[in-house]
């Protein structure tokens, strides 16, 4: 099988069925550095928008996939190492895309940019926008997503209301909850009010699954976000996946795709097999000797090891 280099995938999606991740920035270039981030910490901070990738190269490796691979293929995404919305060209992309092909289009966005009258626009023609909104209180807002500073939260709320009224498409509204952090009654209150101003199709909840960027981060239990879902009603449904960055390389060469993915997040054995479509006992031959040459190591996070690649 060919490498391309802004494409992932195809991989499962609970949300978004077989889906083929399009990277739109480098890793990992974003507005946030969430403290619950399963890609690590962010390297470049920035709201500065720009042609991060040749929308060209973009479109004509998505075109030959289409072409080469006999994959079949339930959405694109936009998403990727970092905040797709920061490509300056995503609507160019996005017009693109339509002419080569009518699989719908999904946009996984940390919603920050909406306040951005552009941006909105830019998103106009994607078939869904999955924004993610993870605090209404400004002192949470900086306490878990850690924007730029003094940046107010009411302002990325507007730009998501904003959006709803111009866009035809589904918004499917993810938050994330890590205990002990967005997870107050009255942050939860105040949530539900901000919620029903946003009026998203669906309202996805989610936790902390995977190895977060800080590992003083925890997951709400079951029966707490359980109770979550009843409290923000029909719409609600939990994920408990993390889906917003996939991740995957197309590659055969099993040793090596290991190393690209672990590079990008740590996974579990589970996660490598189902992700790269082989089942665990071919994935799990590769990944003792490369324990033993130090390339990866172990991390337990909950009851599950996850590998990850080593820093030296
Ligand atoms: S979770 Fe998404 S929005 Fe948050 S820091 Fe990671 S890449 Fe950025």
């Amino acid at each position: 099988m060919k490498s391309f280099k802004y494409l992932y995938g195809p991989v499962p999606s609970r949300r978004l069925g077989r889906s083929l991740g399009i990277d739109l920035v480098p890793h990992k270039v974003c507005t946030y550095d969430c403290i619950y981030c399963q890609i690590g910490k962010t390297t470049e901070k920035t709201i500065i928008r720009k042609e991060y990738v040749p929308v060209k190269d973009l479109l004509e490796e998505v075109e030959n996939f289409l072409k080469e691979e006999n994959a079949s293929i339930d959405h694109l995404s936009l998403a990727g190492s970092g905040e797709p919305t920061l490509h300056s060209k995503i609507r160019s992309i996005i017009e693109g895309l339509k002419k080569i092909t009518s699989i719908p289009i999904a946009v996984i966005t940390n919603g920050f940019l909406l306040w951005d009258l552009e941006v909105r626009e830019d998103l106009l023609q994607a078939d869904i926008v999955l924004p993610s909104l993870d605090a209404v209180s400004q002192e949470v807002f900086v306490k878990i997503n850690r924007p730029r500073s003094g940046f107010p939260i009411e302002k990325v709320i507007e730009g998501l209301v904003a959006f709803r009224e111009i866009y035809k498409g589904q918004i499917w509204l993810e938050i994330l909850f890590c205990k002990g952090v967005n997870d107050s009654k009255e942050e939860l209150m105040r949530m539900k009010e901000t919620v029903n101003r946003i009026r998203p199709d669906f309202i996805h909840l989610n936790t902390v699954i995977r190895p977060p960027s800080e590992g003083w981060v925890n997951p709400l239990d079951q029966k707490e976000i359980d109770h979550v879902r009843v409290f923000f009603g029909e719409k609600a449904s939990i994920i408990s996946e993390f889906d917003r960055h996939p991740l995957l390389a197309p590659e055969r060469d099993i040793r090596e795709e290991i190393l690209k993915i672990l590079k990008r997040r740590p996974l579990s054995l589970y996660d490598l097999s189902r992700g790269m479509g082989i089942p665990q006992n071919e994935v799990n031959p590769y990944i003792e000797p490369l324990i033993r040459e130090g390339k990866i190591k172990t991390r337990i996070f909950g009851e599950l090891i996850y590998y990850e690649i080593s820093e030296n």
